[in-house]
């Protein structure tokens, strides 16, 4: 087993959340490089506001939480979201002396048998006492399959590749997912395309009352909820509704937002509906959502039947010393941050009592790291 770096803990995932957790870390007097790094793969600063479209506005967002310590500022509302909070989590790096390493892709994270992580990219190593997992969920697109989905003759985007609605002007274009982001980009598409169709596996609900501290924190509690049975976290908006914004309203007054349940099967030419009805498309966009993405965890066997992780908080329930922050409850930009704190006060205090092989729980130990 080669280990290049020996630390305390490992961070991996420089969004919001690993940055978060950075801070607390540096606040709680944890040395950087030698005591913790942050490991990431993007190309640059910015977590997944990196890759949002550039039509994304300022204006458009629904609330960037500033990260702790330092304020975003004003911002002009006119600029793209994915420029801004990437030159904000720039500044925020370095203010802070932050150990942020990337492009750094973790492979896969393993358990030693005296029970530290073995956290791996293709050409380094680093053995952890502790992991603060904060990757996110872009990494991860779900796409579900329909048949005849390899036939269709036109191109099949998902949300991950939307880079605006030029490339859908004058085209007949399919929109599947009942999420906002299906509705943010078939408003933008409609503006240009020749004819679209929204089609979602359930009948959207429609939210007219204002989205209170009180309302998110019930959201919050109903997916800590899940989490904590081991159940997958499931759609955050499936739980808030679609926010009646007055452009959401004129485009259900237009016809835009008429939506049709789900289709059967996709054709060559486009899909069909289970009583023979079809529709003709050039392009179906697949905004269906994502997925956390925690492949890498793969070798600890943290996945209960049902497809979840059991969740105490921010901790892994089969493995303390291990914590996924912006996983379920905390899949916000102010979730994350509160996850950043109470699971580096959770770990630090755990790294306080010694380490012993890890026992119970799903997880192997095996004396030797397990591999991918
Ligand atoms: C279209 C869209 C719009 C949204 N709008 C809002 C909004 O307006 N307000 C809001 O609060 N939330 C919004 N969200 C949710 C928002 O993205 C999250 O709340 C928050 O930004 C996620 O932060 P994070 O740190 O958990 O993840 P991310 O920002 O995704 O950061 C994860 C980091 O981990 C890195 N990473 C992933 N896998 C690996 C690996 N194996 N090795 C190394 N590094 C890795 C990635 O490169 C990335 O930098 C939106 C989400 C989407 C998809």
């Amino acid at each position: 087993m080669r280990v290049d770096h020996e630390i305390d803990v490992a961070v991996i995932g420089a969004g919001q959340a690993g940055l978060s957790a950075a801070y607390f870390l540096r606040r709680a007097g944890v040395p950087a490089e030698s005591g913790f790094v942050v490991l990431d793969h993007g190309e640059r600063p910015g977590g997944a506001w990196q890759h949002r479209w550039p039509l994304l506005r300022m204006g458009k967002v629904h609330g960037i939480h500033d990260l702790p310590g330092m304020a975003l500022g004003a911002v002009d509302r006119r600029l793209p979201a994915s420029e801004v909070v990437s030159a904000y989590f720039d500044r925020y790096e370095n203010a802070f002396d932050l150990p942020v390493r990337r492009p750094v892709d973790v492979r896969s994270v393993g358990l030693t048998g005296d029970g530290r992580f073995l956290v791996r990219s293709a050409t380094e190593s680093w053995l952890a006492r502790g992991v603060l997992n904060a990757t996110g969920t872009w990494d991860k697109p779900f796409r579900p399959y329909y048949p005849g989905v390899e036939s269709f003759r036109g191109p099949q985007p998902h949300t991950v590749d939307y880079t605006g609605a030029q490339e859908f002007a004058g085209r007949r274009v399919v929109v599947v997912g009942g999420g906002t982001s299906a509705v943010q980009l078939l408003l933008e598409i409609a503006e240009v395309a020749a004819e679209t169709t929204w089609v979602t596996r359930r009948p959207p609900v429609f939210r007219d009352a204002e989205f209170t501290p009180e309302f998110g924190r019930a959201v919050v509690a109903e997916v800590d909820r899940r989490v904590r049975g081991g159940k997958p976290p499931g759609s955050v908006s499936g739980l808030t509704g679609l926010q009646l914004t007055p452009e959401v309203r004129a485009a259900i007054r237009e016809g835009i937002l008429d939506r049709r349940p789900m289709f059967q099967r996709v054709t060559p030419e486009g899909v069909r509906w289970a009583d023979g009805t079809e529709q003709r498309a050039d392009v179906i966009l697949w905004a269906t959502g994502f997925r956390a993405a925690l492949d890498h965890l793969a070798p600890l066997r943290l996945r209960e039947p049902g497809g979840g992780i059991r969740m105490d908080g921010t901790r892994v329930v089969a493995q303390p010393r291990l914590h996924l922050l912006g996983y379920g409850p905390s899949a916000s930009t102010i979730g994350a941050n509160r996850a950043g704190r109470a699971a580096v006060r959770e770990l630090l205090a755990q790294l306080d009592r010694p380490l012993g092989p890890v026992t119970g729980g799903r997880a192997r130990s095996t004396g030797a790291v397990d591999a991918a």
